[in-house]
C-alpha cells in the first residue's frame, strides 16, 4: 500500500512540475514576442523607398541604384558625366 501511495505522489508531483514548466515556457515566449512587436511599431517600414539622387548636368532625379557615380558626383547617364556639371 505504501509503495502505491508513493508512486501516486511521484506521478502527481511530476505532472505538477511539468505543468509549471510549461506555463513558465509559455510566459517566456510571450515576453520575448512583446518587445519585438513594440520595436516594429517605431521602426521604419521594411520596404522603405530608395534614396533619390540628382544628375549634376540636367538636374533630373533618379534612384541611387540607377545613377552613375563619376568624380564624386551623380549623373543620369555616362553622356552627362562627360558633358560635366551644368547646373
Ligand atoms: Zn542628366
Amino acid at each position: 500500500m505504501g509503495k502505491v501511495l508513493f508512486w501516486v505522489i511521484v506521478i502527481i508531483a511530476g505532472l505538477l512540475i511539468a505543468r509549471i514548466l510549461a506555463r513558465q515556457h509559455e510566459k517566456g515566449r510571450i515576453q520575448e514576442q512583446q518587445p519585438k512587436q513594440a520595436a516594429r511599431k517605431g521602426a521604419p517600414p521594411i520596404a522603405h523607398p530608395e534614396s533619390m539622387v540628382r544628375c549634376a548636368h540636367c538636374g533630373i532625379h533618379m534612384p541611387r541604384s540607377e545613377a552613375v557615380f563619376i568624380a564624386g558626383k551623380t549623373w543620369c547617364t555616362n553622356e552627362h558625366a562627360k558633358l560635366g556639371e551644368r547646373l
